[in-house]
C-alpha cells in the first residue's frame, strides 16, 4: 500500500519549525509496511494545498495530511478538504462535546471559533482528539483515502497511534505485518572490527537486518526482524541476539536504552563493593556519570578531582618522581592515583583517569587524545592506554566511557584487550 504524506505550514517552509510529523509518520507507516513514495510540505495556501492533494492522490493510495486544521484564519486545511472533496461541514456532536469538556476541564471560556473545531466534513470517519481540540478525519474519493491530523506534534501523534492505526490495521490486515528492533549496545570497539567479527553477515541474520549505529559512547547494533506475529518476531529477535553475543558478546554492555553507568551501577551494588574514583583530565565526569544512576550512594564513596600535579601528590599520595619521570599522563601516574584514591577512601575499588585532551598540552611522545586509566582493588592495579581524537569535550566523553567500561570488564571478569 501506497502512502503520501503532506505537512502543511509556512512555519515548516520558512525552516522555523523542523517537520517531525512527517518523519514520525514516515518511520511509523514504513513499520507497517507501507511504502512511503513521497512526503511534501506546502504553505497555508489554499491552491498549494489543493494541488498536492491532486497530485496524491495520483500517486499513493492513502495520504496523511498535518497541519492547518486549527481554529485560525490561516488554518485552512478544513476549507481544502471541502472543495476536494466537494462535501460540506457538519457539526459532529461527540466532537462538540469533547471541545466543551476540553475548555471545561482548564477553566477557559468556549468562543465560537471553539466550537468550529467539532466541523467535520460530512461521511468522514472521525479520530477524536484526546489531548487536545481538533480532531482528526478519513475521507475518500475513488478509493483513496485522505486522513488529516492536527500539526501539534503531540496531538498527531496521539490520534495517529490510538485511532489511525487500529482503524487502518483492521481495515488493511496484510499491513499487520510485526517489526520488531533490538539495540545491543557495545562499546570499546571499533565498528568495522565489530563488523569483521561478525563474519558473513547474511548466514548470521538469516534474513533480518543489522545497522551499525556508532556515536561517542560506542557502537549500537540495532537489529530488525520482521514476522507475522509477536511471538515469531520476539523469537526470531532473541535468535539472533544469542548469535551476536556469542561472537561479540564482550563488548555488549547493554540493551536498549540502557546506559553504561546503570550497568556498571548495578553489578557493583549487587556485590555489595564501593568505589572511589579520582579524575585528572574528566575533571569530574565519571563521577557526574555514575552519580546519575538512581541509589548511586550504594556503591559511589567519593570522587576527587586532581586536576593539578600538586593535587595527585598532595591528595592521593602521587610519587612526585614518578610525575618528574614519567609525566602526569603515564601508566605510571594512573595507577597511583586509582590505588590512592581507594587507600584514602577505603574502598573495595580505585579508578582514576588521566590524560591530555587538548588542544594545547601534547608533546612528542604524547599527543592529542593519549589517555590513562587506573583501576585498582586490593589485589591488583593495573591501567591501560587510550587513544582518542582532537576535540576537547569528545576526548572527556569518550575518556569517561571508557573508564566506566574499564571498570564493568573488571567486575565481569573480561580482558581489555583492545
Ligand atoms: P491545532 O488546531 O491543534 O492547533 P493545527 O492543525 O492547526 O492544530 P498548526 O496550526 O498547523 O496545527 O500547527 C500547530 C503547531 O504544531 C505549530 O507550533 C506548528 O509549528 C507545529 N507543527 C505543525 N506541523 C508540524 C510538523 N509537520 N512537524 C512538527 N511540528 C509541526
Amino acid at each position: 500500500m501506497k502512502a503520501f504524506i503532506i505537512s502543511v505550514g509556512d512555519e515548516l517552509l520558512i525552516g522555523q519549525t523542523v517537520n517531525t510529523n512527517a518523519s514520525f509518520l514516515a518511520e511509523q507507516l514504513t513499520k507497517y509496511n507501507y511504502e512511503v513514495v513521497k512526503i511534501s510540505v506546502v504553505g497555508d495556501d489554499e491552491q498549494a494545498i489543493l494541488d498536492e492533494l491532486d497530485y496524491s492522490v495520483s500517486l499513493a493510495d492513502v495520504i496523511f495530511v498535518t497541519g492547518g486544521l486549527g481554529p485560525t484564519h490561516d488554518d485552512i486545511t478544513k476549507k481544502c478538504l471541502q472543495n476536494f472533496f466537494d462535501k460540506s461541514l457538519v457539526v459532529n456532536p461527540e466532537v462538540l462535546n469533547d471541545v466543551r469538556l476540553f475548555f471545561q476541564k482548564r477553566g477557559k471560556t468556549l468562543t465560537k471559533i471553539n466550537e468550529d473545531q467539532a466541523l467535520v466534513l460530512e461521511d468522514a470517519t472521525v479520530f477524536r482528539n484526546l489531548v487536545g481540540t481538533a480532531p482528526g478525519m478519513l475521507n475518500e474519493k475513488n478509493g483513496k483515502f485522505v486522513i488529516t491530523m492536527p500539526g501539534v506534534p503531540f496531538e498527531m501523534k496521539s490520534i495517529f497511534e490510538n485511532s489511525v492505526l487500529p482503524y487502518l490495521t483492521e481495515k488493511y490486515p496484510q499491513n499487520k505485518i510485526i517489526i520488531k528492533q533490538l539495540n545491543l549496545l557495545t562499546t570499546g570497539i571499533a565498528e568495522s572490527i565489530l563488523y569483521e567479527k561478525l563474519g558473513d553477515l547474511a548466514v548470521l541474520l538469516s534474513g533480518a537486518k543489522l545497522a551499525f549505529l556508532p556515536n561517542e559512547f560506542g557502537v549500537k547494533m540495532r537489529i530488525t526482524v520482521t514476522a507475522s506475529s509477536e511471538e515469531e518476531a520476539e523469537s526470531k529477535i532473541l535468535e539472533i541476539e544469542q548469535k551476536i553475543r556469542a561472537i561479540v558478546g564482550r563488548y555488549i554492555y547493554g540493551k536498549g536504552d540502557a546506559t553504561i553507568e546503570e550497568v556498571v551501577a548495578r553489578l557493583l551494588i549487587d556485590r555489595g563493593l564501593k568505589l572511589g574514583v579520582a579524575e585528572s583530565c574528566t575533571g569530574g565526569l565519571i563521577c557526574n556519570r555514575l552519580t546519575n544512576v538512581p541509589g548511586s550512594s550504594n556503591f559511589f564513596e567519593r570522587g576527587i578531582i586532581t586536576y593539578s600535579n600538586g593535587a595527585k601528590v598532595e591528595l592521593l599520595n602521587v610519587n612526585e618522581d614518578f610525575i618528574h619521570n614519567y609525566g602526569a599522563v603515564s601508566l605510571e601516574v594512573a595507577r597511583q592515583m586509582a590505588e590512592g584514591v581507594r587507600k584514602c577512601s577505603g574502598t573495595d575499588i580505585g579508578v582514576a583517569s588521566t590524560g591530555i585532551m587538548g588542544p594545547s598540552g601534547a608533546t612528542e611522545n604524547k599527543p592529542i587524545g593519549l589517555v590513562y586509566i587506573g583501576i585498582c582493588d586490593d589485589k591488583i592495579c593495573t591501567a591501560k592506554e587510550f587513544h582518542f581524537g582532537d576535540d576537547r569535550i569528545l576526548n572527556k566523553i569518550k575518556t569517561s566511557q571508557a573508564a566506566i567500561e574499564m571498570l564493568r570488564r573488571y567486575l565481569l571478569g573480561i580482558p581489555y584487550d583492545e
